[in-house]
């Protein structure tokens, strides 16, 4: 077996630029952040703008329908590529490559590395074990052997950071494969956790986001059904730590003492992301979802008369097998209720290896698309009508360096509220241009649907994550600016 040398790779005339393509949830986002963290641990560099890397890593989602045509379409591409260059090496990871596994160096022979979801680890060694062999490398790991806790991250912001606190899932929602691929719950220890936290605070992070499959499940493993409540005020110890945020949270496992915690914890943000699925209590039943539409709608209510600024976002499948039109018509009950902030709609998709996807009474994708327009019509009405009683308010939004959109034309930046709305501030240079990771006060003056304008600038504060911003947001340079990414 070879081993990764520590001599610089371009030194042993090793091509060694790379470009990591993700697909998928914030999970896999956050794992993208680790294989780049990896890659340039062992001497690989990104590569420049408009170029093609001599390492492309997929990290691949299995989630949505169709995925695999996408990968194997995309691989195809990188054929004449490879010809072109003999020493690009592709690796494939993340839940397809899970769930493909051998199946895909089958399709795409071309393909160097394919490896699984609990061996991101391993990336950088079947790297140089498929160049010294001259020979594909598979390593699939069927479960997590050690929480990927230590391995090397490269975060794309200076001001923010996802913290995983656990993987996997005990669940068995029909419709998700993620159980199956990623395997039951693992949680990280809370000393390890809130140590990243603080290594995180004194690099100048403001804000993290504690992410999980099933986020307050936390403690399951371990049993302490109040692990999760506790590590947000234990969040709310550390000083220098902004915001906290978390997702994605399931209804079963929302317990009042959550609800306490986020209350009472100053740096916990007032805002809930907190998947409905469905408002129908058979759809539900179906879904394998333990909870019912009176205990979700419940769950609202005590958040808002504990944190009644907060803004509660959802996740809705429109069409799962054997919805009515009645049960149809609770879900847009319960989003009339719940007063959603934002809604993420999607059309029922059936995704293979899932029980969903073999079930009776499968929707016509007329009868589904149908649903799914008369839904998104009341959501953005209801999220719109709550925008627009946030004018006139006054927020500080946390600059990000990935959302902006018209930049140039409108000379405004664009960010974050503490609720997690996106807001357009404009930049008034009386007060100063603000970079990536400041914090601007301003007053909001306009709401369209999924965003709030806020023209009138009241204050800045600037911050180190602000001074370490790559991209500084300077007026000077506004028509020049990349497109930015959405988070
Ligand atoms: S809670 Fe359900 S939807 Fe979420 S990861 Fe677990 S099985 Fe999938």
């Amino acid at each position: 077996m070879s081993t990764v040398s520590s001599e610089p790779l371009a030194d042993r005339g090793i091509a060694s630029t790379y470009q990591v393509r993700t697909y998928g949830c914030q999970m896999n986002v956050h794992d993208s952040e680790r294989l780049s963290g990896l890659l340039e641990a062992a001497g690989y560099v990104p590569a420049p703008a408009g170029q093609v890397a001599d390492v492309v890593v997929f990290n691949t989602c299995a989630v949505r329908e169709n995925a695999d045509n996408r990968l194997y379409g995309n691989l195809s591409h990188l054929v004449p590529v490879k010809e072109a260059n003999p020493r690009m090496q592709i690796a494939v990871g993340g839940c397809l490559a899970q769930k493909d596994q051998g199946e895909i160096l089958r399709k795409a022979p071309w393909v160097d590395v394919v490896f699984g979801t609990h061996n991101i680890g391993s990336l950088p060694m079947l790297l140089e074990r498929a160049r010294v062999a001259q020979e594909a490398q598979i390593e699939i790991k069927e479960a997590l052997e050690v929480f990927p806790s230590s391995l090397p991250t490269k975060r794309d912001a200076a001001y923010a950071a996802y913290v995983s606190i656990s993987v996997g899932c005990n669940n068995t929602c029909t419709f998700c494969i993620v159980p199956a691929l990623r395997g039951t719950e693992k949680d990280r220890r809370v000393g390890d956790i809130l140590s990243e936290i603080h290594m995180l605070v004194d690099q100048g992070v403001l804000e993290v986001t504690l992410l999980g499959q099933n986020v307050n499940a936390y403690g399951v493993e371990f049993g302490d059904r109040e692990a999760f409540g506790k590590l947000l005020r234990a969040c709310g110890e550390i000083s220098g730590l902004e915001r906290v945020r978390f997702m994605s949270p399931h209804p079963r496992d929302f317990t009042d003492d959550v609800i306490t915690a986020m209350a009472e914890t100053a740096n916990v943000m007032p805002q809930l992301h907190m998947p409905l699925q469905s408002g129908s209590d058979s759809v539900l039943q179906s879904m394998r979802r333990s909870y019912r539409q009176e205990r979700y709608l419940g769950i609202i209510e005590k958040v808002r008369s504990a944190m009644p600024a907060a803004a509660i976002t959802t996740d809705i499948i429109v069409g799962f097998p054997g919805e009515t039109e009645s049960d149809f018509e609770q879900t847009v009950h319960v989003v009339r209720e719940a007063r959603f902030a934002g809604a993420y709609t999607f059309l029922y998709s059936q995704r293979p290896g899932t029980p969903a996807a073999s079930m009776p009474g499968q929707i016509p994708h007329e009868v589904m698309q149908d649903r799914y327009l008369r839904l998104v019509e009341v959501a953005n009405d209801i999220a719109w009508a709550e925008n627009k009683a946030l004018v006139g308010q006054t927020l500080e939004v946390l600059v990000a360096n990935g959302e902006g959109r018209k930049d140039a034309e409108t000379e405004r930046v664009s960010g974050r509220a503490p609720d997690n709305r996106l807001v357009h501030v404009a930049i008034d240079t009386q007060i100063g241009v603000p970079r990536p990771g400041d914090l601007v006060t301003a007053e909001v003056t306009h709401a369209a649907p999924h965003h709030l304008v806020a023209d009138r600038v009241l204050s800045l504060r600037r911050t180190r994550a602000g001074d370490c911003s790559e991209q500084p947001v300077d007026k000077s340079v506004l028509l020049g600016l990349p497109a930015m990414r959405p988070v």
